[in-house]
């Protein structure tokens, strides 16, 4: 499927998309706790499933539960044949239904399979403002887009007010069918893609026009697969602000679910007004994501991260020439004219760290360009952040050495900046001079190994800076013993958060909202 159209909102679905919070109390009184609970945290309406009671009484729990609802109310009482917990007879559950509608329930959820012989039992008798949803899951995978408008059109045909489409997603591109149906369907749908890599069906839902998406009270409390909490969609990714002409930015990652740049990202761009969102993509195949979701507005930029940052180099229209010789991306932007351009940040992030570090020595005077020119620059490792560092510093004009557990990688990345190679235990015996700078970008030191560390702390005297690229621990053993040899340090949480700068700044075309970027991080670090 080639790019998802730019017109988001379908004539039907001109409304703000509502937030529904499952309510899943196995008594009554827990489900009266529950629902107001969910209007306290911002829920639009609840969906009370009757199926996860353990005992029912239909016309008075009804009635206590309906009435008694702080916010509007979706009865649904799901069958095991369609996933949910009731196993008992059809016949009683659909009067359970219809009672539901006489006592004043807003909305009831009626599975497809049943729909049409329900539907026409109610036709008569549907109060004013009461709705149907007619429902349809999958629980094995999301049919083609043509499938899917199939069954919303058979969904249609049974008279029902609104349809509710829910598939699972094998593949974050499975979201795209959800959204093309969404703004093409004729009445009001609901579109949900299960699973982790469904969760942008359920985030922008507002941009494509769906109706409704669901929204847990609690992490522990979810309904289906990929869901999420209403406080997370709410405050971590302003769902509210979310529109049809809203930017969609993220990070691309297998796993992806842990990092904090949407935290970052959501937040810099309401601090200043900016009509986009970012969020979390879990992507198996990144050339598949961005052929799918090529649209200037979808995937306008992208934090790239493990497993993808070199794969990813290879379906970019232009790269930077540093980030080629580097041979990782860290962070993409899609120009208006749909081509895609790759940074990588992480370079820029560390080095301009140590070069504050340099700046700020006892003593130092004032250098015109680079405090690392002409300085002997010893980098840890040969892996990603190795090869960023490298390159980085030798851009800058320094004198750079490669030290590596496996002196092949060692001996590569130094041919290619012209540097000079050594194993990681020839670097304790190594103090050519004084006044060194040592880069950490091995993963010695690293939780839960935090007594680790790459260099014994009496070779550290001949550095004046030590920077470690590690951030977990912040305080890692090196820079603890370079701390206490008295020389500068230069943390692993500098470089990520001024990695995270620069790519506000390739994003947006705005200065990066330092600030706000260090206080979040201090607050979830
Ligand atoms: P990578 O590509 O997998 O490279 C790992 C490097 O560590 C290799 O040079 C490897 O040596 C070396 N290594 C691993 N275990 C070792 C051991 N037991 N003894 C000696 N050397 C060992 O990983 P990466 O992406 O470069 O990340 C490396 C570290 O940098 C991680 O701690 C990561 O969290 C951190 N990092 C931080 C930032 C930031 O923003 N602060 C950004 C990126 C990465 P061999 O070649 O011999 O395997």
């Amino acid at each position: 499927m080639e790019g998802l159209p730019l017109e988001s909102l379908n004539s039907v679905g001109n409304c703000p998309t509502l937030v529904c919070t499952p309510i899943l109390g196995t008594t009554v009184a827990q489900m009266l706790i529950q629902m107001r609970r969910a209007n306290e945290i911002g829920a639009d309406m609840v969906e009370i499933r009757l199926d996860y009671l353990r005992t029912f009484n239909p016309t008075p729990h009804l009635q206590t539960l309906i009435s008694q609802s702080p916010l509007p109310t979706i009865v649904t009482y799901r069958p095991t044949w369609e996933g949910g917990k009731y196993e008992g007879d059809e016949t009683k559950r659909q009067d359970v239904l219809r009672l539901a509608m006489e006592l004043g329930a807003d909305y009831i959820d009626v599975e497809l399979q049943v729909a049409d012989d329900f539907n026409r039992s109610i036709c008569e008798k549907k109060p004013h403002n009461f709705k149907v949803i007619v429902s349809s899951h999958n629980f094995h995978n999301t049919p083609s887009a043509e499938a899917i408008g199939n069954l919303v059109a058979r969904i249609q045909a049974t008279g029902c007010d609104i349809a509710k489409i829910v598939t699972t997603a094998s593949d974050i591109t499975d979201c795209a069918h959800i959204f093309q149906i969404m703004v093409h369907s004729q009445i009001p749908t609901i579109g949900i893609v299960m699973g982790e890599r469904g969760l942008i069906s359920r985030l922008l839902s507002p941009k494509f026009g769906g109706y409704l998406t669901y929204g847990a009270l609690e992490e522990d409390a979810i309904s289906a697969p990929g869901q999420i909490t209403v406080k997370n969609m709410l405050e971590l990714y302003n769902f509210r602000l979310i529109k049809a002409d809203t930017k969609v930015y993220g990070i691309i990652g297998k796993p992806v679910g842990h990092s904090k740049s949407p935290l970052l990202f959501n937040a810099a761009f309401k601090s200043v007004g900016l009509n986009s969102v970012y969020m979390h993509f879990l992507v198996d195949d990144v050339e598949k994501f961005f052929n799918t979701y090529s649209s200037p507005d979808f995937a306008s930029g992208c934090s790239c991260t493990i497993p993808h940052k070199e794969v990813a180099l290879k379906c970019m229209d232009e790269v930077d020439p540093i980030a080629k010789k580097i041979g990782a991306i860290n962070n993409i932007v899609r120009r208006p004219d749909g081509k895609l351009i790759a940074f990588n940040t992480d370079y820029i992030g560390a080095i301009t760290a140590i070069e504050d570090g340099l700046r700020g020595l006892d003593g130092a005077v004032p250098v015109v360009g680079s405090p690392l020119s002409g300085k002997m620059f010893v980098v840890l490792g040969a892996g990603g952040a190795g090869k960023s560092l490298a390159y980085g510093a030798a851009q800058k004009g320094a004198r750079v050495v490669v030290a590596n557990r496996t002196f092949e990688r060692a001996k590569e990345l130094a041919e290619k900046v012209g540097g000079k190679a050594m194993t990681l235990s020839e670097v304790e015996s190594f103090h050519p001079e004084e006044g060194m700078v040592l880069a950490n970008t091995t993963s010695v030191g690293m939780k839960p190994n935090i007594d680790q560390t790459p260099i014994p702390k009496h070779a550290l005297v001949h550095y004046c800076l030590v920077f470690d690229a590690i951030y977990t621990p912040k305080d890692t053993k090196l820079l603890r013993d370079a701390k206490e040899t008295g020389a500068a340090i230069v943390y692993g949480t500098e470089m990520l958060i001024r990695q995270g700068f620069e790519q506000y700044k390739n994003f947006t075309a705005l200065p990066a909202p330092e600030d706000l970027f260090r206080q979040l991080m201090e607050k979830h670090a």
